[in-house]
């Protein structure tokens, strides 16, 4: 059986040095650092997340702000509310929850984010900075997945590693920081040929697709690193018979467990690290901007 990579225990303890960290922020530079985190609508997926953020940025102690826009908001009216956090002093990062209602040109909410204020790493100057090896934004899933994978201590330069998915949240930018970490990277999508046998070559293996338990045993190498990003809502029965639903990866971790040497489990992987590196990338845009 491969070790659990315990991303809530991870999570708790880079956590726990946060609080330390922004008590020292606010003693030398007389403010905490402050997240802005702006929801359109009330879809209760991305109502969950603001929360989960919410509450992890009270939990280190860093100054937080929650807009709430109704489902028809103008465009107008969001671009304008950015505009004014842009603006504000005190405001060091800002995010806009995604997905945002069809009415409303994500790209262009995306970019009209201060540059050094886009703690999740989204507008097209960071990107462009990961991918010429500047010193940027970090997307915090990507972040959080290479901390889990530096957590078990291998050596990741010159191994091979799979990516399955091409997303601009995930996919691609994990690739290229395992690019950068001198890894052998294999990005495979919906048209590759011979997923399998893709992902059978994978000393570390990074599953971000969105489909439940579709990467199973026979997919892994034997000893290999496994990243499970993905987050499926399956339905499920109750014992007294009612409807309810449980979380679980793209990998079928019962059966990929016994083949990993390392493994992250859903929920309690990739979920509680991402919000652990928004925190740390909130920080990092107050420093920016000292
Ligand atoms: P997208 O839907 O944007 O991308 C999914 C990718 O998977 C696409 O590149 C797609 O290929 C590929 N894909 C789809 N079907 C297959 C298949 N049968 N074989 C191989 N590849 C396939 O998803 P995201 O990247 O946004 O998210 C992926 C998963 O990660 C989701 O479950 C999401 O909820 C979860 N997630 C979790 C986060 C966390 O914090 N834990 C954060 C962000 C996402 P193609 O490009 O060819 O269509």
């Amino acid at each position: 059986m491969g070790t659990i990579i315990d991303g809530k225990a991870l999570s708790l303890s880079l956590k726990e040095e946060m609080k330390e960290r922004i008590i020292n922020l606010e003693n030398e530079y007389g403010r905490k650092p402050r997240l802005a985190v702006i929801i359109v609508g009330d879809n209760p997926a991305s109502r969950s997340y603001v929360r989960g953020k919410i509450n992890a940025a009270s939990f280190v102690g860093m100054d937080s702000v929650l807009v709430e826009l109704p489902e028809d908001v103008e465009e107008r009216k969001l671009l304008e509310t950015i505009d004014n956090l842009n603006r504000d002093e005190n405001t060091d990062g800002i995010l806009v929850q995604l997905p945002l209602p069809r009415h409303i040109d994500e790209e262009k909410v995306i970019d009209s984010i201060c540059i050094e204020k886009d703690v999740d790493g989204f507008h097209p100057g960071n990107v462009a900075k990961l991918w010429l090896g500047r010193k940027c934004i970090i997307p915090c899933t990507p972040k959080g997945i290479i901390k889990m994978i530096e957590s078990t201590g291998i050596e990741i330069s010159g191994k091979k590693a799979v990516v399955v998915g091409r997303s601009n949240i995930v996919g691609k930018p994990v690739a290229k920081l395992l690019l950068d970490r001198n890894a052998t990277v294999t990005i495979a999508h919906s048209r590759t040929r011979d997923l399998a046998q893709t992902c059978r070559e994978a000393d570390i293996l990074v599953a971000a697709v969105g489909k439940p338990n579709m990467i199973g045993a026979d997919m892994i190498k034997p000893g290999a690193v496994v990243i499970d990003v993905g987050i499926n809502r399956i339905p499920t029965i109750r014992e007294d018979g009612t409807e309810g639903s449980r979380l679980v990866g793209d990998v079928d971790f019962d059966s990929a467990a016994g083949i990993a040497s390392f493994i992250t489990p859903v929920p309690g992987g990739v979920g509680p690290m991402t919000i652990t590196m928004l925190m740390e990338n909130t920080i990092e845009c107050f420093l920016s901007r000292q």
